[in-house]
């Protein structure tokens, strides 16, 4: 299939990616939606979890936490809050971040900010699966 749909990801610190692709699923606070081109115009809330798109057959990961998504004119424009590429995603660091919020989770009796901690934990594995999806060639 023809890539006829282009996607862009910025943060308020960097152009993280700029693609002509087949498809794009984006990981909304409603839940996923999937883009194909000549779809209508859409704006959606990001929530955290894995981007991911088609590119000659082939599958890509990028680690998304927050942010807008606007689909318009075959063009899929992310403005994130924080994106990583699968590759460029520390997984040690990542496996850290999420022992640290399962250890404030069994604290239960201190003072800890569940919403918070529950976002943290949210954010650790997404990255985690996201390099895990990319290891396997797009099996998720
Ligand atoms: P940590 O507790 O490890 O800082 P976090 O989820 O609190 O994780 P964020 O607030 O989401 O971190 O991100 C802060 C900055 O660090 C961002 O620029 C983000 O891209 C980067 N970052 C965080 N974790 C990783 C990771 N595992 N690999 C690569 N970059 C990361």
């Amino acid at each position: 299939m023809a890539n006829n749909l282009k996607i862009e990801i910025v943060t308020p610190d960097r152009k993280v990616l700029s693609e002509e692709v087949e498809y794009v699923g984006a990981p909304g606070i409603m839940g996923e939606f999937g883009v194909l081109p000549n779809h209508v115009p859409f704006l959606s809330a990001l929530g955290i979890g894995n981007l991911h798109y088609k590119q000659d057959g082939k599958a890509h990961y990028v680690f998304i936490a927050g942010g807008f998504a606007e689909v318009s004119n075959n063009q899929v424009t992310i403005l994130a809050e924080v994106a990583e590429k699968a590759t460029e995603i520390d997984v040690d660091r990542a496996q850290k971040a999420k022992q640290r919020a399962e250890e404030r989770t069994a604290k239960a009796k201190e003072k800890v900010d569940a919403a918070r901690n529950q976002a943290s934990l949210k954010r650790a594995i997404a990255r985690i699966n996201a390099r895990s999806c990319g290891k396997n060639a797009g099996t998720c």
